[in-house]
């Protein structure tokens, strides 16, 4: 009988199940194993020492012992907790997608620290987020202001866009000294700014997508955002579409040969461009009006369903806190008009 292994590494826990009568199997990221599974003995009895140390989402110091099937995590000691990640739904089942993302693209026992490191930014980024505000949003006494910030209206939405567009046309990225200085460009800004998760466009939801291109990078399944992935040309500005099975985007004249290519915008394949290259923090940068979010959303929904060939459980149970978002936002304006 060969001697177990024993090693000591840190690691994400993105999964965990209860198995047999008090133990859990722990799905875990780290930085040289990739991800592995390892079973936590008795880590549900009340007395146990590994308990408050592999919760969902920590970020854990393990030493363990390589088994036959599974390796078994003998000491545990929490290197972060991203406690305030567990304290929010939102902030809850965006980390919930972020781990089955990970947790689908990746094989056992793979090395990738750029993957691991790509998720603590992204933790240590939902840990830190203001926790959603739309339970205290709904008592704000109904004012043009307040509803103007909360509910994206068709026709405000119209005037936002005009100044987000100048925005982005400045390279989508503004700096504060060249912030318009209009009435309504300030305005836009506060109601980007208060812009909520779950909403598009809001910098949460704008995290998703940095997230998702830069996993997708490291792992090789980057989506082609340069040339045309039918006739290989340099993509011009013009009516380009993304192409789920093509894995990026097609230029004009392909796109008609393409026909479950949808539209994507020129700011929408920037914006696209800027997050797969820069360092995932970008999204902090970037202000996109909810239908460029909406764009770069649903053709990055499609590259990672066409690759997976299913949806991801975690995305459609945030579809519905969205339209359930949609649907209270709707109410409340309704009751404040007709106060
Ligand atoms: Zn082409």
């Amino acid at each position: 009988m060969s001697q177990l292994h024993v090693y000591r590494t840190d690691a994400i826990v993105l999964r965990r199940q209860d198995f047999g009568e008090a133990d859990r199997v722990l799905t875990l990221y780290s930085p040289w194993r990739g991800k592995f599974r390892a079973i936590a003995k008795g880590v549900r009895r009340p007395k146990s020492r590994l308990g408050g140390h592999v919760e969902l989402f920590t970020h854990v110091n393990v030493l363990a012992a390589q088994g036959r099937n599974l390796d078994i995590v003998t000491q545990a000691e929490t290197v972060r907790p991203f406690g305030r990640i567990r304290d929010d739904l939102w902030k809850t089942s965006y980390a919930c997608y972020v781990a089955e993302l990970v947790d689908r693209f990746t094989e056992e026992h793979l090395e990738n620290q750029p993957v691991f490191d790509l998720l603590l930014q992204a933790f240590t980024y939902l840990d830190e987020m203001e926790p959603q505000a739309s339970a205290s949003s709904r008592h704000l006494p109904p004012t043009e202001a307040g509803v103007a910030a909360v509910v994206p209206d068709r026709t405000r939405a119209g005037i936002d866009d005009a100044a987000l567009q100048a925005a982005v046309a400045r390279g989508l990225v503004p700096r504060p000294e060249d912030a318009p200085s209009t009435q309504s460009g300030a305005a836009l800004r506060q109601a980007s700014q208060i812009r909520e998760p779950g909403e598009a466009g809001s910098t949460a939801e704008t995290a998703m997508r940095s997230f998702e291109l830069r996993l997708l990078g490291h792992l090789g399944f980057a989506p082609e955002l340069f040339q045309c992935v039918q006739c290989h040309e340099r993509l011009a500005e013009g009516e380009n579409r993304f192409s789920p099975s093509g894995g990026g985007v097609v230029c004009a004249a392909c796109g008609a040969t393409h026909p479950g290519a949808r539209l994507l915008s020129v700011n929408a394949v920037k914006a696209m461009r800027l997050m797969s290259r820069e360092p995932f923090g970008v999204f902090r940068r970037l202000r996109l009006t909810p239908d460029q979010a909406l764009e770069v959303e649903g053709a990055l929904r499609s590259h990672i369903n066409f690759i997976l060939e299913r949806q991801l459980r975690t995305s459609e149970f945030l579809d519905r806190m969205k339209a359930d978002r949609k649907r209270e936002r709707r109410q409340a304006a309704l009751a404040g008009a007709n106060a």
